[in-house]
């Protein structure tokens, strides 16, 4: 498809090369109408050296001083070109000055208008399926990730084909993954990341023959909070809980989710039994001396924890992530069970 002229791209270039050169330009479409004028008096007129080049085999037109001349100020000195697009001519641009200066800045005009046409083109492109994107995020906060993520894949790889660079589709393919896999009221991970993510780690750790540890953190008593403080504050208080446990971590595989009301799993790739309870005694004590503020409320709250372990093997894991996390999940009821605040592995 040949691409179109556009008065927007004529008009810029017109005003840049005449305010770099002082010379008057027009720039013509494909019918030989003026549809840019450097002096905003001819737009809309028919120019006969365009429809000359536009209607023959001509690629320019010239009109020499001395014609200049005899026309007394009738035509100006200068040059006309055609501006060529896939072999199409689709307008022409011309420039009143000497013929010993302008025919080179007449050739570089129309290549720059050529560049910003295919530049408004790609934009276009891009503009076009960040629309399609936006439908995308839409769709994702109703819930429908599976059309979703089939448009997201489609969307990108075209656009990586395209070109790699429209901050406007990271913004949204990011937008698109918090809504997709962060818990709103935490920010932290939601369950669907768990179920994503977690068997994807343990495979993944276990081919490096790296262990891989997880921790399931619940909150104590924490319908207490809820019955005395209220609801916003019991919701103030798992944000706080959130923000304490994420500052325990370390690793950039590390990763902390919201597993249910008030628990949390969190995944250590690569931590062994030992470093994970190291590391859940650091988010029990972390908890325990916190003071949640809430209003004129001061919210003290305590924590239990179950870790579970897998050990590096190079076949192929013999625990699925349904497993570990049933697995944490009795120690974390060990815990409780045992008097809560407490760690159990
Ligand atoms: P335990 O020590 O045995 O864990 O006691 P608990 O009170 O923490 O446990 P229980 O399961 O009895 O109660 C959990 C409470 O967490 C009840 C529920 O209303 C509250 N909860 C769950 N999700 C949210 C939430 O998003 N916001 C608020 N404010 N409360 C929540
Ligand atoms: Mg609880
Ligand atoms: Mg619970």
């Amino acid at each position: 498809m040949v691409i179109k002229l556009s008065d927007a791209v004529a008009q810029k270039i017109v005003e840049l090369i005449h305010k770099q050169s002082g010379f008057d330009v027009i720039v013509c479409d494909n019918t030989g109408t003026i549809i840019a004028d450097s002096e905003q008096v001819r737009i809309g007129q028919k120019h006969k050296g365009s429809y000359q080049i536009l209607t023959s085999d001509k690629d320019s037109a010239v009109i020499t001083a001395q014609e200049a001349e005899e026309s007394k100020g009738r035509v100006k000195e200068g040059v006309s070109i055609a501006i060529e697009a896939e072999g199409a001519k689709i307008g022409t641009f011309g420039i009143a000055g000497p013929l010993e200066v302008v025919p080179p800045v007449a050739r570089i005009a129309a290549g720059m208008i050529i560049m910003m046409l295919r530049d408004e083109e790609l934009k276009d492109f891009i503009r076009n399926q960040v629309r399609v994107l936006g439908t995308s995020v839409d769709q994702a906060a109703n819930g429908e990730f599976d059309i979703v993520f089939e448009l997201l894949k489609n969307t990108t790889e075209s656009i990586t084909f395209e070109n790699g660079n429209c901050p406007e589709i990271y913004k949204l393919i990011d937008k698109m993954s918090n809504l997709a896999f962060k818990d709103t009221l935490t920010g932290t991970y939601n369950r669907r990341y768990i179920d994503q993510k977690l068997p994807v780690d343990i495979i993944s750790t276990s081919l490096s023959e790296q262990s891989l540890s997880i921790i399931i953190a619940d909150i104590d008593f924490f319908k207490n909070v809820n019955d005395t403080h209220g609801h916003v504050a019991g919701d103030h208080t798992l944000k706080a809980v959130a923000d304490i446990l994420s500052g325990c971590i370390q690793r950039e595989s590390d990763w902390i989710s919201r597993y249910g009301g008030e628990e949390f799993l969190i995944c250590l790739p690569g931590a062994g039994l030992k470093r994970a309870v190291e590391i859940a005694e650091h988010m029990r004590s972390s908890v325990e001396n916190s003071e949640i503020v809430y209003g004129e409320c001061s919210i003290k709250i305590t924590a239990s924890l179950g870790v579970c372990s897998i050990k590096p093997s190079s076949r192929a894991p013999r625990i699925n992530a349904e497993k570990l996390i049933e697995c944490a999940d009795n120690k974390l009821y060990v815990a409780k069970h045992k008097g809560r605040n407490r760690v159990e592995a």
